[in-house]
């Protein structure tokens, strides 16, 4: 059975009384993708990952929802763009989302999964150009961040090694084969072994398609 926390509080932006539905348990994972896209036997644990205040639209992850704003979140959520999508028929939240991180100058890794999660439920509706289009800003973000953790002393830690992965999974999306190549060739680490394999077969075939990573079968 899926489980929720619940917790009282009040939107840090509007000051109305939110209810937040925390996800503390899952009926199991049963699969995951290239991505790291995880399915589970109920309901979709992703799109509980965030909530929206009814009073004032504002949208975050369930876990960052109460923390206090500056000024800027509020102009954001002014903004024709966040407006706009507000009104847009959404496949997801997760793009209000990224508009608020942004607000935050959160970092780009952030915005990066906010995009790719975005691109999900686009791609589960069949909206290809949506899909990516949210790619295409997911790619961004991470090569912003992968350029952000050259220039640190940890510049070989395992989080630049999973940013260089999803990259080289989000050019073979975007059918860019030579530039997922190059990035692969960069994940020689036994922890990525049996995806970069199957990324590098994926590549060869030019198959350009959301896939299941075969370890999770
Ligand atoms: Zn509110």
């Amino acid at each position: 059975m899926t489980l929720f926390h619940e917790t009282q509080g009040r939107c840090p932006v509007c000051f109305s009384s939110v209810i937040l539905k925390k996800l503390r348990s899952t009926e199991g994972y049963v699969a995951f993708d290239l991505d790291y896209r995880v399915y589970a036997r109920g309901a979709d644990p992703v799109r509980l990952l965030i909530q929206r205040c009814d009073s004032c639209q504002y949208t975050e992850y369930v876990t960052d929802f109460l923390k206090d704003v500056s000024p800027a979140v509020p102009d954001c959520m002014a903004r024709n763009d966040y407006r706009a999508l507000l009104k847009a028929s959404r496949s997801s939240d997760f793009p209000l989302v990224a508009l608020i991180k942004a607000a935050k100058d959160e970092g780009p890794e952030r915005l990066a999964y906010c995009y790719l999660r975005a691109s999900w439920f686009a791609g589960d509706l069949g909206r290809a150009a949506e899909e990516e289009q949210y790619l295409h800003q997911a790619r961004e973000q991470f090569q912003r961040a992968l350029s952000g953790a050259a220039d640190s002393v940890n510049a070989a830690d395992s989080g630049r090694l999973r940013t260089t992965y999803m990259l080289a999974e989000i050019h073979r999306r975007l059918s860019l084969w030579e530039e997922a190549r190059a990035y692969l060739r960069e994940v020689d680490s036994l922890e990525f072994a049996v995806l970069v394999r199957d990324q590098f077969n994926l590549i060869q075939r030019k198959d350009a398609l959301r896939r299941r990573a075969k370890s999770s079968r």
